[in-house]
């Protein structure tokens, strides 16, 4: 049997830790495409497509890829293809309003009792269905100066419950950054929840650092994680060790996932995707229909169709491993339930 530190050690060998995993990423068409066998009639539209929105996405998550199959579920969400760059009527640059919804830099507060803080604009990996592929991170990320004000506006409304930090991807930044955020945050007497919206404990399992720990699971704020992952590859051994830890220290564990045509939109994929989840001590959260963002539409999948879905998967599932599905309809207090 393999310990947990040896299983540290293998992946440290095999990918580096996670800043250099983090910093490796594949950028390149042309290497994706050749790392996994698949022929070159690819790479012309992915370049073309990566001029509106890099390729980008790390060695541990390329390596739950299957060799040589174009239609593989992990690789549909990150290789460019040429049909994004269409246009589609009714796809737009900022699909939830979210560019006038910001009070003060940094801050997206649109629901009562919570918020979200834009931490950091990077992510490990850019999915090509991403509502915020165009969103303006430089212009709206937490610096120096907007730091103090983010922090103000959080200590003068006590009906923030909640701080959700997000992104980009906020596991992204580094431990001192982020235990720097978090120790502030502890001192308001009126938040009382600390959630992360995060993929990296998916794209990058090692991410999930002792440190991580301390700083999220070991202080006076509830800890709620909600990662991202899909379809049921993406939960590997390695997604359960890290998973399994964060669930050890406290944290709540929760799955949202995006409605994609041709990678979840199946009863059976949904179905396992949940059994998934439920394996990594993951409860599924939000299953969303697709924003309509310029580039992605050829992923959307109709509402009726997501209805008759999410039925099939509640007639075969217990209630816990059933996803909300929901619509975010710009000027709302929550997001839309539709079922
Ligand atoms: C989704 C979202 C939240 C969190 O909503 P929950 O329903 O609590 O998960 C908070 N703020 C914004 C702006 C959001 O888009
Ligand atoms: S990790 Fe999340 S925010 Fe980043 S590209 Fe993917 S869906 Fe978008």
């Amino acid at each position: 049997m393999i310990t947990r530190s040896e299983l540290s050690v293998q992946t440290i060998n095999d990918f580096g830790c996670w800043q250099e995993q983090l910093a490796g990423a594949v950028t390149s068409p042309e290497l994706l495409l050749s790392m996994l066998q698949l022929s070159t009639k690819l790479l012309p539209p992915a370049l073309k497509a990566c001029q509106e929105f890099p390729l980008r996405v790390p060695h541990a998550y390329i390596n739950r890829m299957e060799l040589g199959n174009p239609n593989d579920p992990l690789l549909r969400q990150v290789l460019p293809i040429g049909e994004e760059c269409e246009h589609i009527e009714g796809f737009g640059l900022d699909p939830l309003a979210e560019q006038s919804q910001n009070p003060t830099d940094g801050v997206i507060h649109k629901y009562h009792g919570r918020l979200l803080l834009i931490v950091g604009g990077s992510c490990a990996v850019n999915c090509r269905f991403c509502f915020r592929r165009h969103f303006p991170y430089q212009d709206n990320r937490l610096d120096r100066d907007s730091w103090n004000s983010a922090m103000e506006y959080i200590r003068s409304d006590t009906s923030i419950k909640e701080v959700i930090l997000s992104g980009g991807d906020p596991l992204a930044s580094n431990d001192r950054r982020l235990e720097k955020i978090v120790t502030e945050l502890n001192h308001i007497s009126h938040v009382e929840t600390l959630r992360i919206h995060t993929r990296l404990p998916v794209v990058i399992p090692d991410r999930v650092t002792d440190d991580l720990i301390n700083w999220f699971a070991k202080k006076r704020l509830q800890p709620v994680m909600v990662i991202h992952a899909n379809h049921a590859n993406e939960i590997d051994e390695s997604v359960r060790e890290a998973t399994f830890r964060l669930k050890q220290a406290g944290v709540t564990l929760l799955n949202q996932a995006v409605l994609l045509k041709g990678i979840n939109d199946s009863p059976s994929a949904l179905i396992q995707l949940g059994d998934a989840l439920f394996k990594a001590g993951v409860l599924p959260y939000y299953l969303h229909l697709l924003d309509p963002v310029h580039g992605a539409a050829h992923f959307d999948v109709p509402e009726a169709k997501a209805k008759s879905l999410i039925k099939e998967v509640m007639d075969s599932s217990p209630g816990y491993l059933v996803p909300k599905l929901v619509r975010e309809i710009p000027g709302r207090p929550g997001k839309t339930w539709i079922s």
